[in-house]
């Protein structure tokens, strides 16, 4: 009889690091360039204990899936840790109030234990290949500092550097005070500079005040010819009305369901027809579980799924999902830090420089998420510790 793992006991801490040059703009809260002064940016770290002593390990962004943890701890330890599409729903029906957060950074720590227990890299697991990854550089969001992203001409020269660098693609996040003229001219600036040469995006991140100020972009991104737009305006992007008219009215592919969780509200957003690419995020949407359905309801669909921001859980289903184009390098500055914490023991990276010649980034070949983690940084920087047994 095989014995399966066991869950024990999760460890879940809150660590911090330094991002060189950067700190948050007061008016907007966004992450501007500021030299001289050091963020102080906070993510968390998970590790799933078993009673075979394998572990399953994450750390990442969203601190407030780690906290939403102990909401539902109770009901994973003495599970066993390879049923994972029970855990899915019985999770997913547990944190229905609270946006289903936490059950995908939980579901990223059991495929990295299933893994460990099969001696085999997540995408072996999933019937991927180590196929390499196009990578596209997605900056933060404009500065007003000199020698920041402070200009038009500044984001070009920096689309110009990602080129020479081999980044086949090149994502702008613009400035967040909705001065559309500056937008408008951002995206023409880039595009006569490196238009043709690689694929361009555009992700306000929700910026712009109104409807109309979406439609008049998004006309600048058709004349650019964009590869997409994403999330432009403040409904927040979950209006399906509102993107099914801006679908009518412009050219571009648009990008949505960044900011919805989970599967049903994507497919239901997509079959509204109202959006061409459609976003998923194993940390949000139900973990590399909930990525995975995604991936495959899309694909029913004849679209293609986009990977939000990096890190190992995003390549493994990259290598595993044939409808998606590009792994997301965010956020990157010319001079200004990486927004991500020197966890990785392997030769795992990511950051500015972490591509190759040909623009592409590896998938880990180890088992389970196939990358070490520093635990004695993430120990050395906790600023808070719980344990649920
Ligand atoms: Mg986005």
């Amino acid at each position: 009889m095989p014995t399966y793992p066991i869950i024990t006991g999760i460890d879940v801490y809150e660590f911090w690091f330094e991002v060189k040059d950067m700190a948050p703009n007061p008016d907007s809260g966004s992450i501007v360039y500021t030299p001289g002064h050091n963020l102080k940016a906070t993510h968390f770290a998970l590790k799933v204990h078993t009673d075979q002593g394998i572990t399953g390990d994450y750390q990442g962004y969203p601190l407030l899936d780690a906290m939403a943890i102990r909401l539902f701890a109770h009901r994973l330890i003495g599970k066993n840790a390879l049923e994972r599409e029970r855990i899915y729903n019985d999770v997913k029906r547990a944190m229905r109030a609270f946006s289903r957060v936490g059950m995908g950074i939980v579901d990223i720590a059991l495929w990295d234990i299933a893994g460990k227990y099969f001696n085999a890299p997540i995408w072996r697991l999933l019937g991927g290949h180590p196929k390499r990854l196009p990578a596209y550089a997605s900056t933060y969001h404009g500065d007003e500092t000199n020698g920041g992203l402070n200009s038009p001409e500044a984001y070009a020269d920096f689309a110009e550097q990602c080129l020479e660098m081999g980044y086949p693609a090149y994502k702008i996040h613009g400035w967040e005070n909705g001065l559309i003229r500056r937008e408008i001219e951002n995206i023409k600036t880039v595009a006569e500079r490196v238009g043709g040469k690689m694929q361009l995006m555009l992700d306000p991140a929700c910026a712009y005040e109104t409807f109309a100020d979406a439609v008049l972009v998004g006309h600048a991104c058709d004349d650019a010819r964009f590869f997409w737009y994403e999330d432009p305006f403040k409904d927040g992007g979950i209006s399906q009305f509102a993107h099914r008219r801006l679908r009518q009215l412009i050219r571009t592919p648009l990008l949505q369901c960044e900011h919805h969780r989970g599967l049903e509200p994507h497919v239901d957003f997509a079959l509204g027809d109202a959006t061409d690419l459609v976003r998923g995020d194993p940390e949000y949407d139900g973990g590399i579980t909930g990525v995975m359905k995604l991936a495959h309801a899309c694909e029913g669909l004849g679209l293609d799924l986009e990977i939000h921001g990096p890190g190992p859980a995003k390549r493994h289903c990259m290598a595993s999902i044939r409808n998606t184009n590009y792994y997301e390098m965010s956020l990157v500055h010319p001079k200004g830090g990486f927004y991500g914490p020197p966890v990785y023991r392997s030769d795992y990276q990511d950051g500015l420089d972490a591509i190759s010649k040909d623009g592409c980034v590896p998938v880990p070949e180890g088992p389970g998420l196939g990358v070490e983690y520093d635990w004695d940084y993430i120990e050395k920087h906790a600023a808070g510790f719980v344990t649920y047994k």
